[in-house]
């Protein structure tokens, strides 16, 4: 009997020395400390001032006057200077970096290549976090999250999914239609820019193959678009069935489907049938837009690529239709106040790197229509409640879009007071002193 307990007290101390040991050697948490600062409140509009904030890991630990540093931490005097959420936007196309035609005639490595440049360049921008609403970059993100490049945390619809003749149907005029049941793919569709698909079993089989590769929401189209070839803004793209079913299957995946939209046909049809994020919708009449509070949809309008210089290679066509959908901004945004609609914020910036340097824009280009409050809610509060809809399929679970304890650590720190002045945000590299995503600084030039 000795000999037994003596036996049990050995196995014990030989597993607690093992516990030990493996505690020596787990990776320590990295603390960083930031003291001296302000702290926007971007749910109320408002600044703490003379505040200290540790970060623990990749979480907001704590939130106080003062905080002692702990050991080890790196601490950063922010000099009274403002921490706000790191920015999100909510659609974005990262792989599109070329015009749209010369899309489909690029290696997929150089169109991956120009991902990831543009992926650092939307980080060093403030975004900490974007939803991509059409494109392959499930990849790029997997590198991104493990580490061997710097982005942003990446939401993920993959191939949006379209009619022919849609928005996606970007195929040469002349190229030799695939056969009827889909046996070829185009190039388009070959490199995961989007997938055709026509009637329910096609869009059913089309939704489920990105769900397959790891999508977190799905994409769909319900009215003709600015870029696209054959399809002007006032026809409707899918019928009723079809939306259903792509709206049925997101949510037997938990989680809801996108639809790209411009006028109130398309934008009923989506919302009847299930959709939950309303793209675009520039030229909605009132009682769309009440419909949209009503289903308690999101309204994921862009100025961005509406207000920029059209793209080079653009035809008339498409360069009539950006001017139709920009003047639809001012009543879409009225009455999207008027029935207080959510609002998302996002960019839809596409066609070259250089071309996107435009989302520094993007907030300082809605002061005609919000105050500068309302604009970061949208941009950081609002975002974070859209992209929490991926459900169990949300590849980042925690809290985001706030500062506040328990809340994933994604800040920057400007050199100013947004409130005041917006445009400290339109340029990032003198104003965004340091940038840090999931508790870990990208960027710090104090
Ligand atoms: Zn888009």
């Amino acid at each position: 009997m000795k000999t037994f307990s003596k036996l049990i007290g050995c196995m014990v101390l030989s597993m607690l020395l093992a516990v030990a040991a493996m505690a020596q050697e787990a990776k320590p948490v990295s603390t960083v400390l930031i003291t001296n600062a302000n702290i926007l409140d971007t749910n109320k509009g408002k600044l703490a001032e003379d505040m200290s904030l540790l970060v623990e890991g990749n979480k907001i630990a704590k939130i106080a006057k003062s905080i002692p540093a702990p050991d080890g931490a790196t601490v950063i005097d922010a000099g009274g200077r403002t921490i706000t959420p790191g920015l999100i936007d909510t659609h974005v196309h990262l792989f599109w970096n070329v015009g749209e035609m010369s899309l489909m005639y690029q290696s997929p490595e150089y169109i991956a290549a120009l991902t990831l440049v543009e992926a650092k360049a939307t980080l060093m921008r403030g975004y900490t976090s974007v939803r991509d609403t059409g494109g392959p970059v499930l990849g790029v993100k997997k590198a991104i999250d493990q580490g061997y490049f710097e982005g942003p945390r990446i939401w993920a619809g993959e191939a949006g999914i379209g009619m022919t003749a849609g928005h996606v149907d970007l195929r040469p005029y002349h190229q030799r239609p695939r056969p009827f049941g889909g046996a070829e793919w185009s190039d388009l569709e070959a490199i995961g820019v989007a997938v055709l698909a026509d009637g329910v079993p096609e869009v059913l089989a089309a939704a489920r193959l990105q769900m397959r590769k790891g999508a977190h929401f799905l994409k769909t189209f319900s009215s003709g678009a600015v870029s696209g070839l054959y399809d002007p803004l006032d026809i409707g793209e899918y019928s009723f069935e079809e939306l259903k079913a792509a709206a049925d299957e997101a949510k037997r995946w938990n989680t809801y489907l996108a639809v790209h939209t411009y006028n109130d046909a398309g934008t009923q049809r989506a919302l009847e049938a299930g959709a939950m994020s309303i793209e675009h919708a520039h030229l909605l009449t009132e009682p769309t837009v009440k419909l949209i509070a009503e289903k308690g949809a999101y309204l994921s309008t862009q100025t961005g690529v509406y207000l920029a210089p059209a793209p080079s290679g653009w035809t008339d066509d498409q360069k009539a239709k950006q001017q139709q959908a920009a003047a639809g901004l001012d009543t879409l945004f009225a009455l999207a106040k008027k029935h207080k609609v959510k609002i998302a914020l996002g960019t839809d910036l596409a066609g070259s790197l250089e071309g996107k340097k435009l989302q520094k824009v993007e907030l300082t280009n809605r002061l005609k229509w919000f105050t500068p409050a309302e604009i970061l809610k949208h941009a950081t509060v609002n975002n974070a409640e859209l992209l929490s809809w991926s459900g169990p399929r949300n590849p980042y679970p925690g809290k985001l879009g706030v500062v506040e304890e328990g809340a994933l650590a994604d800040l920057l720190l400007v050199d100013g007071n947004p409130l005041e002045n917006l445009a400290l945000f339109e340029d990032p590299d003198k104003n965004l002193l340091v940038i840090m995503k999931d508790g870990k600084i990208y960027k710090n030039t104090l």
